[in-house]
């Protein structure tokens, strides 16, 4: 490329797939076996081990996967669940599909997830379970919640549907309870649509695997409560071929937000706890004034940007009409007005990466 040459729009999420992938569908194609089949269980084995638990279950996206797992631990009608506002809005509406009672505790300024002493505030008889997610790719306080809900005997359901490979203490999340992960396009790796279940617990397995293929395990016997939350083997072909590939793109996500933070100037970029693994699937920067003129000036600039997210779950309108909209956490409140999340994914160079930190550093 010349000096002069226009340089292309540097989107803010961009999936990878390969020939691999490809060719990985039109085998399951020519093979006849569309729906879920070996392909998922050979996808569900490598998931398990990469995660480091017993069992992985495959749905078809990881609002399934959150359904499912809450199902499996029993969550339906007069429970509460406590999670967090500052979430993607199917962390909450999986919760209101159980007929349970979303609960959300406010956050921790330093990583925007779930803080322990707020959950802890927020236990009352009704409580079920806690779902904390681990946002951008950010390991929650996964070790404290785990252990509140050990006290005070409480099911532990992660939202990790943006943290494939993130640690805390060495271990990955998804790991200490039972984990919930999507495969949406945009996540670190992608089925296209998909999700994925991990647990250690055998009984929470045979549940989640029931409830998924309309609550029957001995055929056209229904003892539970199910649907048809499966997987294909169409899409689990492509996360065999993206397992291969997971952790050398964890890696240069890691590589290309230690870089914009070395360069960015500016503006407050991301925190990452010490002892913690941040995948990054988000590198969401603070912007205390000017965040939309700075979104514009970027977009004209040639960087694609986000805001995840703009409005907390507890303000949104539909929460409000379902009367879910009583909480008050200031923390996520003032969250949403500040974060802006810059590229940062493993198609992008060195040469990308000092592009984008010189954009924001003169724009912002
Ligand atoms: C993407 C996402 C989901 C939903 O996953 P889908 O596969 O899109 O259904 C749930 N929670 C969080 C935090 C997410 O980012």
């Amino acid at each position: 490329m010349t000096d002069t040459a226009p340089r292309p729009f540097i989107q803010v999420a961009k999936p990878l797939i390969g020939r691999e992938e490809r060719e990985a569908v039109m085998a399951v194609m020519e093979s006849g076996q569309l729906a879920q089949g070996p392909k998922t269980a050979e996808f569900e084995a490598a998931f398990a081990a990469y995660i480091g638990v017993k069992h992985a279950i495959g749905v078809n996206s990881g609002t399934a996967a959150l359904i499912v797992a809450l199902q499996a631990h029993g969550v339906g009608p007069g429970d509460e669940v406590i999670t967090t506002p500052f979430s993607f809005i199917a962390t909450a509406t999986s919760i209101i599909a159980c007929g349970a009672t979303p609960v959300f505790a406010d956050v921790d300024p330093f990583d925007l997830n779930l803080d322990p002493a707020c959950v802890e505030a927020a236990i009352t008889e009704r409580t079920k379970a806690v779902m904390p997610v681990h946002l951008f790719g950010h390991p929650a306080r996964i070790a404290e919640i785990a252990e509140l809900c050990a006290d005070n005997g409480l099911a532990l359901v992660e939202d990790a549907a943006q943290a494939h490979g993130a640690e805390h203490g060495g271990r990955r999340v998804g790991a200490f309870g039972t984990g919930c992960f999507s495969m949406y396009p945009t996540k670190n790796m992608t089925t296209g649509e998909g999700g994925m279940i991990t647990t250690d617990d055998d009984e929470v397995a045979r549940m989640c695997r029931i409830i998924r293929n309309h609550g029957q395990e001995e055929r056209y016997v229904h003892e539970h409560f199910g649907l048809n939350w499966r997987m294909q083997d169409l899409n689990a072909a492509i996360g065999v071929v993206q397992m291969g590939h997971i952790e050398a793109w964890n890696e240069t996500r890691i590589a290309n937000a230690e870089a914009l933070s070395r360069l960015i100037r500016t503006v407050e970029t991301p925190r990452v706890r010490a002892g913690d693994r941040h995948v990054f699937h988000q590198y969401t920067i603070r912007v205390p004034s000017g965040r939309a003129a700075l979104q514009e000036a970027l977009k004209e600039a040639g960087v694609g940007t986000a805001i995840h997210y703009p409005i907390p779950i507890h303000r949104q309108p539909i929460m409000r009409k379902m009367g879910f909209d009583s909480a008050s956490c200031p923390n996520a409140e003032a969250a949403a007005e500040l974060v802006l999340s810059l590229p940062v994914h493993p198609s992008l160079g060195p040469e990308d990466i000092e592009f984008i930190a010189a954009a924001v550093n003169r724009l912002a």
